[in-house]
């Protein structure tokens, strides 16, 4: 793609970069088959294609962004289908991160929105905070069909709706427990424990606890840890997402230079997803691009270091297991197999539910702010993996399990929860 940017514009790195990106592309158009929110909407400016076309355009005449482009780049999920489709090599992940930005400091949004925006930034990330929000969102949950009828307060509706039902678990802040090896020594990692995924479902870090100790593998968790910064980096809040990873660089930064690490493991794929980029994301800070290099470089899905420990076979199991692979895992850190080898060599039947490239609608907190296209993906998506007539669901990320979770009855659990029981852990409590 022919682009037209003034040299001062390209003295700017991130203006610098997106040309870049933009020049890759040769309009082929291929990736629109794969866009969720083009199979859905059927419009070209929802597709990456269109999307593009509307960044090039915003960027080249640097200008502040309007409400077309705001529309349409707010419907993108970040699911970076596109980026497995795309023959040409486009980033679009990092072209559509600056264009968020862009968004973010050129856009005023109207008042609702702005509100939802803030107060999503500032509980999310927040394990305390996030679990005293679902505890009211139980309270206020009969409310929601009435929100539901104002469109701004749909997306208060949406939050309503996603809260668990069930009982919130109490937020321990040490819930992770580390533990020394049980076996003869194999390694050192860290655990990201993160700030949603153990408000939502503890079970999950201490399945991969239970499961790596068991086999040799020593797990800390270094104080200070927190947040990935991913829920605000897809907001195109770039100062609080940059702060997050400095403050997650630093953290493992010293865990490295104690005791040494050889993996920081991640739980969550969307997480992952971002933890791998820090790198790219404090690049241009030189107190921090080298340190935040090394701290991606280390950083492994839990799937994907279980994968170097070559775990023993097990017996065949009475269990056939619907694999959800997150976009996160699939698009945004090209996970595809490892976790369907591992269920397998675990002794479970494996299945691949139809259309599996397409997101459930999830991403982060797109099921709040876009609740029509979220229903609509969500119910697609459960709909291929009922078709599958397996007996649990088996994702690797939580924003997926959630997602999917409120559209179906079949029990939907974290892969790790079915490795660890399979290697000697307890019975996932949602299989009990
Ligand atoms: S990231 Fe996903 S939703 Fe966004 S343009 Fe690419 S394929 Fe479409
Ligand atoms: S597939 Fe790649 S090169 Fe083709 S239009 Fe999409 S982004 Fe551009």
């Amino acid at each position: 793609m022919q682009t037209n940017f003034t040299a001062e514009q390209l003295s700017d790195p991130h203006v610098a970069e997106s040309e870049k990106i933009l020049r890759r592309c040769v309009h082929c158009g291929f990736c629109t088959a794969t866009c969720p929110t083009y199979v859905t909407l059927g419009n070209e400016l929802d597709s990456p294609r269109g999307r593009i076309y509307l960044i090039k355009d915003m960027l080249e005449n640097g200008r502040p962004a309007d409400r077309e482009v705001v529309t349409h780049i707010d419907r993108c999920l970040s699911c970076l289908a596109c980026v497995t489709t795309c023959p040409s090599g486009v980033d679009y992940m990092h072209l559509v991160d600056h264009a968020r930005i862009h968004i973010e400091k050129t856009y005023r949004r109207p008042l609702m929105d702005r509100l939802i925006r803030h107060t999503l930034a500032a509980v999310l990330p927040y394990p305390k905070r996030f679990r005293f929000a679902l505890a009211l969102a139980k309270i206020a949950r009969p409310i929601a069909p009435l929100l539901r009828k104002v469109q701004p307060l749909r997306p208060v509706a949406a939050m309503l709706d996603l809260a668990p039902k069930g009982r919130i678990a109490a937020y321990d802040p040490n819930h992770v427990h580390p533990r020394p090896p049980e076996a003869k020594r194999r390694g050192r990692v860290a655990i990201l424990s993160g700030c949603a995924q153990p408000v939502l479902d503890p079970g999950v870090n201490e399945a991969a606890i239970r499961l790596l100790t068991r086999v040799g593998v020593e797990v800390v968790v270094p104080e200070g840890e927190g947040c990935c910064g991913a829920l605000v980096h897809h907001m195109g809040k770039e100062d609080p997402a940059l702060d997050f990873a400095r403050r997650n660089v630093d953290v493992w930064t010293r865990e490295i230079d104690n005791g040494g690490l050889d993996a920081i493991i991640i739980t969550a794929s969307g997480c992952g997803t971002t933890i791998k980029d820090y790198g790219h994301m404090l690049r241009l800070d030189p107190a921090y691009g080298q340190k935040a290099a090394r701290v991606s470089a280390l950083t492994k899905d839990i799937t994907e270091y279980l994968a170097t420990l070559d775990l023993p076979a097990c017996e065949p199991q009475d269990l056939t297991v619907a694999y959800h692979s997150a976009c996160s895992m699939q698009h945004g850190q090209k996970i595809t197999m490892v976790p369907k080898t591992l269920l397998r060599n675990a002794g479970f039947t494996v299945r691949d539910p139809a259309e599996g490239h397409l997101c459930c609608g999830s991403a982060g907190t797109y099921n709040i702010m876009q609740p029509e296209i979220s229903e609509q993906l969500k119910v697609r998506k459960v709909r291929n993996i009922e078709a599958t007539k397996a007996d649990v669901i088996a994702a690797g990320n939580i924003g997926c399990i959630t997602q999917i979770g409120t559209g179906t009855a079949l029990p939907i659990v974290h892969t790790i929860e079915l490795l660890d029981w399979a290697y000697g852990g307890p019975k996932p409590e949602k299989l009990a």
